[in-house]
């Protein structure tokens, strides 16, 4: 507003009578209104009590579509063996013919891994076969071309494995591989460091080896005389 239009506004007020006028001081926002505090809810349980592998199975589903690996997976790979198994190996995930199948460790990796086990027990002495064990995965369905599971898949699907290790509560698990490893320890140390030594799962003892799709490898003798080590190590501490 120019000088001439206040004086003229002005002169309109007081020809209207109006003697007083004041300005108004700007009035600061209302404060804000105190927002609902959230009601406590406890953390849903990740391991309802009383759990079943059963139950596992069923919340899992027909057709689980949680994270991407649903996308290109032929089938759900639980886990297979023996139910109250004192021991519990845990993989990385299914390969192609895990995922043809739905079962663990059958192609190549996975009879090896059947033989590591039965000819170290049958070696010590100790009278099991894979049978006897269980044996599952950090996820449940094959990644794409057979690459490591990404950290959310492993996360989203890692509430199965939790569920699965506590409904059994094995005297020990053996995690093959730095995947396994990084999932149940939330470790980034390789698996050369923490094999060999007994680290520990929510109470339970846990021995990290390597992966049998590594021992597969040309190069990886030393790693195969360590797995055989680890194993026997392991399979002493349950079965003696
Ligand atoms: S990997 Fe696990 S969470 Fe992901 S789709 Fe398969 S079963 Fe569901």
């Amino acid at each position: 507003m120019t000088r001439d239009e206040i004086r003229a506004q002005l002169s309109y007020y007081q020809d209207l009578g109006v003697t007083e006028i004041y300005r108004r001081t700007p009035t600061s926002p209302p404060p804000p209104m105190p927002k609902p505090k959230p009601k406590a809810e406890p953390l849903p349980s990740l391991a309802p009590v009383g759990d079943t592998l059963i139950q596992i199975l069923q919340d899992i589903g027909d057709d689980c579509r949680r994270c991407r690996l649903c996308e290109q997976r032929n089938k759900i790979v639980f886990g297979s063996g023996n139910e109250q198994s004192p021991l519990v190996f845990v993989g990385e995930g299914p390969g192609a013919d895990e995922d043809e199948q739905g079962v663990p460790f059958i192609g190549r990796a996975g009879q090896l891994l059947t033989k590591m086990i039965d000819g170290t027990a049958l070696k010590e002495g100790i009278s099991i076969t894979r049978n006897d064990v269980y044996i599952c995965n950090v996820v449940k369905c094959r990644p794409p071309e057979n690459r490591a599971p990404q950290p959310d898949e492993m996360e989203v699907c890692g509430q199965f494995l939790f569920r699965q290790l506590m409904a059994i509560k094995p005297k020990a698990i053996c995690a093959l591989g730095g995947t396994a490893a990084k999932a149940l320890l939330g470790t980034k140390e390789g698996v050369t460091k923490l094999r060999g030594n007994w680290q520990t799962w929510h109470g339970i003892p846990l021995m990290v080896t390597y992966h049998p799709s590594y021992l597969l490898r040309p190069y990886s003798a030393d790693a195969k005389r360590e797995s055989w080590e680890d194993l026997k190590k392991l399979l002493h501490f349950v079965y003696d």
